[in-house]
């Protein structure tokens, strides 16, 4: 069953929503990296590359379904912030636009009987809370540390010792 045009549409606008979620990942890992945070910015690199993964799951579904790969432009990410705090927040903002637009994914799906797409968007709904859980766990640290620089050390070796997470 060939997907339909709206379908086809909105799994290309997801495309450019994951690669987007990229750009903005590595832009934070820089931020990270110039201030000398080399934990945070590891997770943020690991981040950005598990992103880029999302999107070409999508790229490679569009191709599996027999449509077309038409890449969105992307619109530059933030490159300043005020504090590791700062850029957890921002990250949790993206998250949610990220969930959102699955979700809107989903229901399309359904509306369209496309089950093929529904089974195929289960495995990004889950992520998604898994994603939203990792980034509001490190918030409610970084919060609890306040300012303290021993504690914020600590936290960024902690982010410094994620693994790449394995079949993403
Ligand atoms: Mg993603």
């Amino acid at each position: 069953m060939p997907l339909s045009n709206a379908l086809e549409n909105a799994l290309n606008e997801q495309v450019g929503i994951e690669f987007e979620s990229f750009y903005s990942y590595l832009a934070m890992a820089a931020y990270f990296d110039s201030q000398s945070w080399d934990g945070f910015a590891s997770w943020m690199s690991l981040q950005s590359s598990e992103e880029q993964e999302h999107a070409m799951k999508f790229y490679n579904y569009v191709l599996d379904r027999g449509a077309i790969v038409k890449l969105p432009p992307i619109k530059a990410p933030s490159y300043e912030f005020g504090s590791p705090l700062e850029v957890f927040e921002a990250s949790l903002e993206q998250e949610h636009h990220v969930s959102s637009s699955i979700n809107k994914l989903y229901k399309l799906a359904q509306e369209s009987d496309d089950f093929a797409t529904v089974s195929f968007l289960k495995w990004f709904i889950d992520e998604q809370v898994e994603e939203e859980k990792t980034v509001s766990d490190m918030i409610e640290k970084l919060k609890r540390s306040g300012d303290n620089p021993e504690t914020l050390l600590l936290l960024d070796q902690v982010a410094g010792a994620r693994k790449p997470e394995s079949g993403a």
